[in-house]
């Protein structure tokens, strides 16, 4: 019997459960996958989950907003990955060490694939809007793989975007000569699109129920040759991949990188292998 869960609050409307769910059928396991709500300021909460899995009571959690950045102090070592991206979602126990890895980024990298195909991606432009968690998730993953990055953000979000690209700057000073950060508006954003092969949605504009419209300024064009990844899975297709479709850009949404991240957890737990395909299946039906 395998024991997993997942820390966050709030996260009673998490799809995780029945992806971890599937997965365990898929591999022929026997387990559970549990919510664990912790409050955002309690620390001590935290400490007392990760405690049960330093005596295996649990075998592996997953976390999100708002404790990716709290397990840090907690665990014992990060990933090369958690450390630079600065959040963790997965925790396991590797010689009675506690370890913060973070899947999100090869989770992304990976089904970042299906959108572009055979694309050379060395030295090309990506946008990406917003620098928040996910954004960091997002740099990593195309940094790794040679692209040039501007994040764009609202106004009040530039120290933020800043912090981000001092943050991977300092880790890897090669980082800071291939990001940059804009101002999310038409007039910053004008100049860039004829460079752009790749736009990132990072922000929660367009998710359901939360925030309505798209983050793309309205009389801006869409670049001709680029693609765009909505890391928001609810709608299946947000306002801005329709505006984009419309301007013949191939589109994708976040589903793919939310199972892609699960099934890597999965696998760090457990060490086997259940293919995306399997689990997109059962999600959507
Ligand atoms: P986050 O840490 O809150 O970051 C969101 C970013 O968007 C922040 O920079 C935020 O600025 C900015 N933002 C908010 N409203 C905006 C607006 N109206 N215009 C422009 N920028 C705005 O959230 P996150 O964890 O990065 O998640 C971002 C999105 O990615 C969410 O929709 C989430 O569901 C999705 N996501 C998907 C996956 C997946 O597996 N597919 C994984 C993670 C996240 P402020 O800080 O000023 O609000």
């Amino acid at each position: 019997m395998i024991r997993l869960g997942l820390i966050g609050y709030p996260i009673s409307a998490s799809v995780s459960p029945k992806i971890h769910h599937a997965a365990l059928k898929e591999a022929g396991l026997e387990g559970e996958y549990k919510l664990y709500t912790i409050h955002p300021n309690d620390i001590q909460g935290l400490k007392n989950l990760l405690a049960k899995v330093r005596t295996d009571e649990i075998d592996g959690l997953n976390v999100t907003i708002p404790h990716k950045q709290n397990v840090i102090p907690l665990v014992d070592e990060l990933s090369y990955t958690a450390a630079t991206i600065g959040a963790v979602n997965t925790i396991v126990l590797e010689d009675g060490k506690l370890i913060g890895h973070n899947t999100d980024a090869p989770g992304f990298w990976n089904d970042l694939q299906e959108l572009l195909g055979q694309k050379e991606v060395q030295n090309q432009n990506a946008l990406i809007l917003g620098s928040g968690g996910a954004a960091r998730a997002v740099v990593y993953a195309l940094l790794d793989a040679g692209w040039n990055i501007t994040l764009a953000t609202r106004k009040a979000d530039i120290p933020q975007a800043e912090n981000l690209i001092s943050d991977f700057a300092t880790r890897n000073t090669q980082y800071a000569k291939k990001l940059s950060n804009i101002e999310l508006k038409m007039a910053t954003l004008s100049p860039l699109l004829s460079s752009l092969s790749l736009i990132v949605n990072a922000t929660p504009v367009g998710m359901k129920s939360h925030h309505a419209g798209t983050p793309w300024p309205k009389e801006l064009p869409f670049p001709s040759h680029a693609a765009l990844y909505d890391l928001i899975y609810t709608p299946s297709e947000t306002q801005f991949m329709q505006d984009a479709k419309n301007a013949r850009l191939a589109t994708r949404n976040g589903l793919g990188m939310l199972i892609g991240q699960a099934l890597l957890s999965f696998e760090i737990w457990t060490g086997k292998k259940v293919s995306t395909e399997k689990i997109e299946k059962f999600i959507m039906k």
